[in-house]
C-alpha cells in the first residue's frame, strides 16, 4: 500500500483548500501536548488574540471551533437561534442556501432574500426583509464562494438592531483575504474556515461571538455548546475539559496566524485585490469571463464562465492530472458552464497564476499564451 507521502504535489487553485505554506506543515507535525498543558493554555491564548486582530473584533469569545466552517454554521445555528425564530437569510449563491436549509432543519424560520446567483443582494431587500416581521436574526455570507461576489454588510446592524435581533456573517472565504471588521459593521456572531484565505489545513472553524449574541446562547446542542468552549478556551481558573482540542490543527493555525499577521492585514488586502485583478484580465485574453460585476466582484475568489465551445470538465481534468493544478468546477446551477479560482494567500501571487495561465493557454487551441501572460504582468504593474 502506498504511503500519503507519496501522493502527488498539487498546485491548489480551487475554492479551497489552498496552498498551505511549509512553516504552517512544519507545525502541524509537531509533537502533541495535552490539551490541558498550560504551554497550551498559553498558544489557545495567542490563538484567540490573533483571530481577534484578524476579525476586526474585540470580542473575547473569539476562538477556532474544533470542526470545518459547515460546522462554524451549525453552531451559529444551535447555539444562536431558536426554534421558531424568524431569520432573514441573504441567498445568492449555495452557501446562503445551505443555511436556510440548516435554519430549516433546526425549526427556525427562514425567511430568504434572493439575488440572481453572481450578483450581490441589494442592501435595501435585506432591510425590507427584516422590517416585515418580529425578526430575530439576519444571516448573510460575506464572501460567497459558488459566485465570486463580496456582499456589503453596511446597514444590516442598524436594521435589525432595531429589532433587537442579531447579525450573523459566514466569513469563510473573507477572513484574512479580504476586509473583515466585525466591530465596525456590527456583526454580532461569525464563523469562518481556515483553509481557505488563511492557507491552513481544513479542520478548524474561526468563530467570534459578541456580548449581545451571549445573552441569547443556547444549550442545545451537546457537541457545540457555546459555554462548555468559553470554559475550556476563556476560564479564569483551570482550563474544563469538555472535547479534546485537535491540538495539532491549533498549531498549524497559530503558524498560518503569523503568516498572516506578519504581512500586515492592509498589505495582504491589497495583494488579494491585486492578484484577482491580474488573474481576471489574463484569463479574459483566453476567453474566460468573469461572473461578477465590478462592483460585486470578491477579491479572493475569481468566478469565470468558461468559453463557449469549451468542455470543461475534461479540461479541468487534465489541467489536475497532468499540470498538477487544481480549479473548481461550478456547483448548483452554475456547473458545467463556469469554473471557480481561487485568490487565496499563496496562490494570490503572480507565480502560481503564471503556471496555471500558461498551463491554460497551452490546452486551449488558438489562444495567445504570451498576450494572456503579458496581461498578469500588467494587472501585477510589473
Ligand atoms: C468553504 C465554505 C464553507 C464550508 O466550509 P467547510 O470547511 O467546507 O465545511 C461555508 N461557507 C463558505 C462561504 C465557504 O466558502
Amino acid at each position: 500500500m502506498p504511503a500519503v507521502a507519496d501522493l502527488p504535489d498539487r498546485l491548489l487553485l480551487g475554492s479551497g483548500p489552498s496552498p498551505v505554506p511549509e512553516r504552517v506543515l512544519a507545525a502541524l507535525a509537531h509533537r502533541p501536548v495535552g490539551h490541558l498543558d498550560p504551554v497550551f493554555g498559553a498558544l489557545q491564548d495567542e490563538v484567540a488574540a490573533m483571530l481577534r486582530e484578524v476579525f476586526g473584533t474585540a470580542n473575547r469569545v473569539t476562538f477556532p471551533l474544533s470542526a470545518t466552517g459547515s460546522g462554524g454554521m451549525q453552531a451559529m445555528v444551535d447555539t444562536l437561534v431558536a426554534p421558531g425564530d424568524r431569520v432573514v437569510v441573504g441567498v445568492c449563491g449555495a452557501f446562503g442556501a445551505r443555511m436556510a436549509d440548516a435554519l430549516r432543519r433546526a425549526g427556525a424560520e427562514p425567511v430568504v432574500v434572493e439575488a440572481e446567483w453572481g450578483r450581490a443582494i441589494a442592501t435595501e431587500r435585506l432591510v425590507e426583509a427584516i422590517d416585515g416581521g418580529d425578526t430575530r436574526a439576519v444571516f448573510v455570507v460575506h464572501a460567497e464562494t459558488s459566485t465570486g461576489i463580496l456582499q456589503p454588510l453596511d446597514g444590516l446592524a442598524e436594521a435589525v438592531r432595531a429589532r433587537d435581533g442579531l447579525l450573523l456573517v459566514d466569513c469563510v472565504t473573507s477572513l484574512g483575504g479580504v476586509p473583515v471588521k466585525l466591530d465596525a459593521h456590527g456583526v454580532d456572531a461569525a464563523f469562518s474556515g481556515t483553509q481557505k484565505c488563511l492557507n491552513v489545513p481544513p479542520g478548524l472553524a474561526p468563530f467570534s461571538v459578541g456580548e449581545r449574541a451571549l445573552g441569547r446562547v443556547q444549550r442545545r446542542s451537546w457537541y457545540f455548546d457555546l459555554q462548555a468552549m468559553i470554559d475550556y478556551w476563556f476560564a479564569d481558573g483551570p482550563r474544563a475539559y469538555h472535547h479534546t482540542a485537535p491540538i495539532n490543527m491549533v498549531y498549524s493555525l497559530h503558524e498560518g496566524l503569523r503568516v498572516v499577521l506578519e504581512e500586515g492585514l492592509e498589505a495582504r488586502y491589497e495583494r488579494h485585490a491585486r492578484a484577482h485583478e491580474a488573474l481576471r484580465r489574463a484569463l479574459a485574453v483566453l476567453g474566460f469571463q468573469r461572473l461578477a460585476s465590478d462592483a460585486d466582484a470578491l477579491p479572493s475568489l475569481l468566478a469565470v464562465t468558461v468559453p463557449e465551445g469549451v468542455d470543461e470538465a475534461p479540461l479541468r481534468a487534465a489541467l489536475l492530472t497532468e499540470d498538477g493544478i487544481e480549479v473548481a468546477g461550478g456547483l448548483g446551477p452554475l456547473a458545467g458552464g463556469a469554473w471557480r479560482i481561487g485568490v487565496m494567500g499563496l496562490g494570490a501571487l503572480p507565480e502560481p497564476q503564471e503556471r496555471l495561465v500558461r498551463a491554460l493557454a497551452r490546452r486551449l487551441p488558438r489562444s495567445d499564451e504570451a498576450a494572456a501572460v503579458r496581461a498578469l504582468e500588467e494587472g501585477w504593474g510589473r
